[in-house]
Formats: structure tokens, C-alpha cells, sequence
């Protein structure tokens, strides 16, 4: 995504101090970067929409055929929800180091709060929250900026049809979880 007012305005927090809501603020030689309301913003509207999809999870959901770009102009089958929840979890783990991917899995992907996480990982209160405003933050930049097909807008992730051919998604996120497999969260104090 090339950031500009245009696409950065309609995402800003009216209330932003940094920004003014204009979703944009200035930097080093008056370069212009995403407010983190913005980015902020970005990562809600994925991490939603991935709940919608793990929602959805026990049925089967509808094939789509697309059309790649490049020379052969193939198309192809895919499972656009089961891709979308794959991709969100994949990327997370590239982006993020251990400790904040612990945090993401806790909270964002078991839905633990903070008093559990806290617990759990060893941590206070302000390190939490700090750690989930710096992972939504970058994660949200990724989901836009990542190429060739970014996550966000949500909507061209689902309907574009200019894709190249991948390698299968869910191979690869099961081969990540059979090398690191989920630590389940004490249930009660
Ligand atoms: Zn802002």
C-alpha cells in the first residue's frame, strides 16, 4: 500500500493526538508516515476478520477460482477463508520474536486477558499492554505494506484477482505448529 491522505484519513482515530486525526504525521526531513491509529486500525479490522473466519472454521467454505497473473494466465482453485486465517497466523510469526509471539498467541489467538497472560509469561501489567500496542502496531503495518499481496483491504484480499500460483499455505502452518506446538493456558488462578 502507497500510504497517502487519501487511504490513511478514513482509518484515523478522530480523537489521535499525533495525528489529528489525518493518519499521517511528520518525520525525520518532512517525510510522511502512518499514524499507529492507523496501523492500529489495520490490525483490528484483520485480526476481525480472522475471528469471523476461525468462527466459521467447522464448515467447509466455498471454493473460488481465480485468475493468476504472469505469462501462463492460469487460474486456480482456493479456499480463500482457510488461506486468509493461515496467512494471519504465518506472517505474525515471521514478524514477531518469541516473546511477543507468545503474548500474540495467548492473547490474540486463545483469547486470554491480561491477568492470564501476565501470569503466565511472568510479566506486569505495563509490559503487557505496551508489548500488545507495539505488536498490533507492527502487524498492522506488515498486513498493508507486505508483498506482492498484502491482508488489508480485507476485500481485494478476497476478491483480487491478480495473484501468482503459491505453495500450499496450510502445509506450511502445519509444519510451524508440529515444530512449535501450542502450550495450553492454565484455565483457572
Ligand atoms: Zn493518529
Amino acid at each position: 500500500m502507497q500510504w497517502n491522505r487519501s487511504n490513511a484519513i478514513g482509518l484515523a482515530k478522530e480523537s489521535c493526538s499525533a495525528c489529528h486525526g489525518y493518519g499521517l504525521r511528520l518525520v525525520h526531513k518532512g517525510r510522511e508516515v502512518p499514524c499507529q491509529c492507523v496501523l492500529r486500525a489495520i490490525f483490528r479490522a484483520c485480526y476481525n476478520r480472522f475471528r469471523d473466519c476461525a468462527t466459521h472454521a467447522g464448515q467447509v467454505g466455498n471454493v473460488s477460482l481465480e485468475f493468476c497473473r504472469g505469462k501462463e494466465g492460469r487460474r486456480m482453485y482456493s479456499r480463500k477463508r482457510e488461506e486468509f486465517m493461515a496467512d494471519f497466523i504465518l506472517v505474525s510469526r515471521r514478524m514477531l520474536n518469541s516473546f511477543e509471539y507468545d503474548i500474540f498467541r495467548f492473547h490474540f489467538l486463545l483469547g486470554a486477558d491480561w491477568r492470564m497472560c501476565c501470569r503466565r509469561l511472568g510479566i506486569d501489567r505495563g509490559t503487557f499492554f505496551h508489548s500488545v500496542y507495539r505488536i498490533e502496531h507492527r502487524l498492522g503495518r506488515t498486513f498493508a505494506e507486505l508483498e506482492p499481496y498484502s491482508l488489508y483491504p480485507i476485500d481485494e484480499y478476497f476478491t483480487g484477482m491478480n495473484r501468482e500460483p503459491r505453495r500450499p499455505l496450510l502445509r506450511e502452518l502445519f509444519d510451524l505448529h508440529r515444530k512449535r506446538p501450542p502450550v495450553p493456558l492454565p484455565l483457572s488462578a
